[in-house]
């Protein structure tokens, strides 16, 4: 992966997400991209935003720190999309400007008292689990019925002052097939939809869904975050 083909396939990337948005008849402004820089090398990062990149993902606080700190002086924004440990939380609140994957009440709680001592509010999605595979994180989603067991912890997150809520994110089954994903893009859009209903005192705005091979599945069916690797920056290299 040399600069020049980090460059050309984000602006490739960047070209399939307009036409995905218009072949939906939605506005392309409203899918923003998130670079996911987990597993890459800094001279790889470096590369992409010297192409334009502005939004970079990051899925462990201890691996992105460094990396963070590296680019420091560039006007760039890091999303946290993984699960996050409580004793990591401190990481994200100093270092992150946004946060994808809020999965649980405690670590919306841990949040909420690290961003009051700092005085400082954080943009954050709520996770959920659509697929009902083990191994993912967030509320219970792959069925209706169960979302009506967890409208109460949603309900005392939206009264945690300095978390802004703006929407809703998942990590779907793997399927090499996009559209094998696409029901869990669309069950997530109606859970947000659900959400909207019955919580219409905060915004819903964000549907973050669509990694490498299915974004622009993901994007017919609402996607306003794409969270995009391999795609653009190559395999990441092994250990
Ligand atoms: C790794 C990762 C991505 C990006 O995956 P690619 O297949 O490399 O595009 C997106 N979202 C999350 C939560 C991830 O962990």
């Amino acid at each position: 992966m040399t600069a020049h083909d980090i460059a050309q396939r984000y602006t490739q990337v960047l070209e399939r997400i307009h036409q995905a948005a218009r072949r939906a008849g939605r506005n392309p402004e409203d899918v923003h991209l998130l670079v996911v820089t987990k597993g890459q090398p800094l001279e790889r990062i470096q590369a992409v935003v010297e192409a334009g990149a502005r939004d970079l993902g990051e899925n462990y606080p201890e691996e992105a720190v460094p990396k963070i700190q590296a680019l420091a002086g560039l006007p760039l924004r890091w999303h946290m999309i993984g699960h996050l440990q409580r004793r990591k939380a401190p990481l994200v609140v100093r270092h992150f400007a946004m946060m994808h994957s809020v999965d649980r009440l405690r670590i919306a709680l841990r949040l909420e008292r690290l961003l009051a001592q700092e005085g400082r509010t954080l943009p954050v999605l709520l996770e959920f689990n659509v697929g009902g595979e083990a191994q993912k994180h967030g509320w219970p989603a792959w069925d209706p019925n169960l979302w009506p067991t967890w409208a109460d912890e949603v309900a005392q997150i939206l009264d945690l002052p300095h978390l802004q809520v703006q929407g809703v994110m998942t990590v779907p089954p793997w399927n090499p097939d996009p559209e094998a994903v696409r029901p869990y893009f669309r069950r997530l859009r109606e859970l947000r939809d659900w959400l909207a209903r019955r919580f219409p005192q905060a915004s819903w705005h964000h549907l973050s869904m669509g990694m490498s091979h299915d974004f622009e599945v993901a994007i017919e069916e609402g996607a306003t975050w794409v969270r995009i690797g391999t795609a653009i920056l190559g395999p990441r290299p092994g250990p």
